[in-house]
């Protein structure tokens, strides 16, 4: 299988493929009792944005990630950020990172990436005193690999996605529970679940939007937040994977308007982009690139 087609299908396997669950962890013997996981306030009185380490990816050629040829043979560690949006109306996650069996496992490699993690999302909540089962709301930006793997920690939330990337992971035609995409995308089929086009007012005050970045993915989303002190903070998903992308707008080979699509390859993309810096200049707002470690790992833990 290439690797776009790896991509495409959210199918980097690595150890991660096919069901199972993380193995439980057995209390030592005579260990003493923990301490008491600190407990976080129910709600919150202001929007809060929470940065989550979801991983690490390491790629030995970027090549992929520039059509035009300009990355070929550079290497690159990229970060892959989850977040968590605190609303004093509810909790909601966006992105679900690597998958949680890596955790702890040291590194996997396929191909040009080699990733690796330290801790799942749970354990990441669990530490700030917030109960996974108790997050109301997850949203991804879309559905490859690295975005999609923890799902299976979330049972209870409900998934706002983009209309067009629901087709993409269940397409129409075929029943979540028969073929390949299905499969891969089980833990997704048992959320309750909303779409949308355009853009989605998650607490219906304008604090927290989800807005349509078409081109990577056909339904690609980015986040808008509107924190009270930082001001407003756009996540770009993987419109762009690194800053050198920014600059210059590199549309990856393997975006859906890329790879065997009708029209201009790399127009939808490209729209996308000139929209999103619309709307990043209008509100002169924060921008972090969820896989570039110079935006993610200068933020704080918790930006309010
Ligand atoms: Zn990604």
């Amino acid at each position: 299988m290439r690797i776009s087609t790896m991509l495409a299908t959210g199918g980097l396997c690595l150890a991660a493929c096919g069901p199972g669950e993380p193995p439980a962890q057995a209390p030592a013997p005579n260990s003493p009792p923990a301490d008491p996981a600190p407990t976080a306030p129910e709600s919150v009185d202001q929007v809060e944005l929470h940065r989550l380490d979801c991983g690490t990816i390491e790629v030995s050629d970027l090549d992929i990630f520039a059509a035009d040829g300009s990355f070929a043979g550079q290497s690159d560690t990229f970060t892959n950020s989850c977040w968590l949006v605190r609303h004093p109306d509810g909790d909601m996650i966006w992105d679900l990172g690597l998958p949680g069996i890596l955790a702890g496992g040291g590194q996997q490699a396929q191909g040009v990436f080699t990733v690796s993690m330290d801790t799942t999302i749970t354990e990441q909540l669990k530490a700030r005193g917030i109960a996974i089962e108790e997050i109301e709301l997850v949203s991804i930006s879309h559905s490859h690999f690295d975005h999609v793997g923890q799902v299976d920690q979330v049972k209870g939330a409900r998934w706002l996605v983009h209309e067009k990337e629901y087709d993409l992971m269940f397409p129409p035609a075929r029943p979540e529970t028969e073929g390949e995409t299905g499969s891969q995308f089980a833990g997704f089929a048992g959320l309750e679940h909303e779409t949308f086009t355009g853009e989605y007012d998650v607490f219906g005050d304008g604090s927290v939007v989800i807005f349509e970045t078409p081109g990577h993915t056909p339904g690609h989303t980015a986040l808008q937040v509107m924190l009270e002190d930082v001001g407003p903070v756009l996540l770009t998903g993987d419109l762009w994977h690194r800053s050198e992308s920014r600059e210059d707008n590199k549309v990856p080979r393997f975006n859906a308007d890329v790879e065997g699509a009708e029209g201009e390859p790399g127009a939808v993309t490209r729209a996308s982009m000139e929209a999103f810096e619309a709307r990043a200049e209008e509100l002169g707002a924060l921008v972090v690139i969820q896989h570039e470690p110079a935006d993610v790992d200068v933020l704080p833990e918790v930006l309010r």
